[in-house]
C-alpha cells in the first residue's frame, strides 16, 4: 500500500487522540486533522473512506458477498506473513474471514428488554448503524497494532478490504516464527493466562504489547485457543449472548481466548485445519 497515505490515515487519528480525548473515533473529530487534499489522496489509494449508510441486514449481505470471494490458503498466508514483516494490516482478515465465514445472514433481532436495541444473534447496537458508518478508526488499529475485531462492522471492514492490498506469500522465516508460537503455547503452565502467554512470545515475535494481545486473540477466533466451554467461530457463529465474560474486572482480553489457560493447550484439529502440517 501506499506509504504516505498510511502515513496520512495514522497522523490524522493520532493526531485526534491527542486533542479529543473523550471523542477523537468521531469522523466530524478527527476529519479536523485531515486536509482536502490529503484525505482524497489517502482515499484514492484504499487508505481511506468517505462514510457509508449501511443498515444492519446490509452489512450482513455485504460480508457474506466478499467472503465468497476469498480464497482461505489467501488469508492464511496474510496472517502468516506478517509475523516476521510485522506488516500488522495483514495479522486480521484471517480471524475476519473466520467469523465472516461462520456469520449466518439474520435481520436485527432485538436482544431481551432492556437490551432490545442490541442484536440478539451478532451484537450490533443500532447506534452503530442508523448514522453513517465510519471504517478510518478501524483502518488506523489494523495498521497500528493489528488488532483482533469481532464487531461486524470492523469484520466488513476487513472481507472488503482484503482483495485491496497486494497478495502476499509467508517465508520460511514467517513459517519458523508460527512453529515456536505452538511450541511455546504447548510449553504452558497449566494455569497460564493470555497475559503470560504474552510475556512469553515476546522473543519470538518483533512486537508490542497491544500487537501480542491481538495476535492471541485472532488464535482464539480461529478455534486455536480456548478452553472446554467457550470456543472460537470455524465450527459455528457465536452468537452474542454466547460470548461471555469472566467473573472478573476489567478483563481487557477477547472471546474466547480470555478463558483459555495453558492446562487447555492447543486445538490440534483447528490448527492442522489452519495451517497444515507446516
Ligand atoms: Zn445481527
Amino acid at each position: 500500500m501506499d506509504k504516505k497515505a498510511i502515513q496520512i490515515l495514522l497522523t490524522t487519528i493520532k493526531a485526534s487522540q491527542d486533542e479529543s480525548l473523550e471523542d477523537w473515533f468521531y469522523w466530524e473529530t478527527y476529519m479536523q486533522y485531515i486536509s482536502e487534499d490529503d484525505f482524497a489522496y489517502a482515499r484514492k489509494h484504499s487508505v481511506m473512506y468517505d462514510q457509508e449508510e449501511i443498515s444492519h441486514d446490509e452489512i450482513c449481505r455485504r460480508i457474506k458477498s466478499a467472503v465468497a470471494g476469498i480464497e482461505k490458503q489467501k488469508v492464511v498466508d496474510a496472517f502468516v506473513y506478517s509475523l516476521s514483516t510485522r506488516q500488522l494490516e495483514y495479522r486480521s482478515f484471517l480471524s475476519s474471514y473466520c467469523i465472516a465465514e461462520s456469520l449466518e445472514e439474520h435481520s436485527f433481532t432485538p436482544s431481551p428488554e432492556p437490551n432490545e436495541d442490541i442484536c440478539a444473534i451478532c451484537g450490533l447496537h443500532t447506534s452503530e448503524f442508523e448514522d453513517p458508518i465510519e471504517f478510518n478508526t478501524i483502518n488506523y488499529f489494523k495498521y497500528k497494532d493489528g488488532c483482533c475485531f469481532d464487531s461486524l462492522i470492523q469484520i466488513l471492514f476487513d472481507v472488503e478490504q482484503f482483495s485491496k492490498l497486494p497478495v502476499v506469500k509467508p517465508t520460511e522465516n514467517d513459517y519458523r516464527i508460527l512453529n515456536e508460537l505452538k511450541e511455546i503455547i504447548e510449553t504452558s503452565e497449566p494455569s497460564d493466562r493470555i497475559s503470560q502467554l504474552k510475556k512469553r512470545i515476546s522473543k519470538t515475535v518483533q512486537s508490542n504489547d497491544e500487537e501480542r494481545l491481538g495476535l492471541l486473540e485472532i488464535l482464539g477466533v480461529i478455534g486455536i485457543l480456548h478452553d472446554d466451554a467457550h470456543f472460537g467461530y470455524p465450527d459455528q457463529y457465536i452468537t452474542y449472548p454466547k460470548r461471555e465474560h469472566r467473573p472478573i474486572r476489567n478483563d481487557d482480553v477477547g472471546y474466547p481466548a480470555r478463558w483459555w489457560q495453558g492446562k487447555f493447550g492447543i486445538d490440534d484439529q483447528k490448527w492442522k485445519y489452519w495451517f497444515g502440517n507446516n
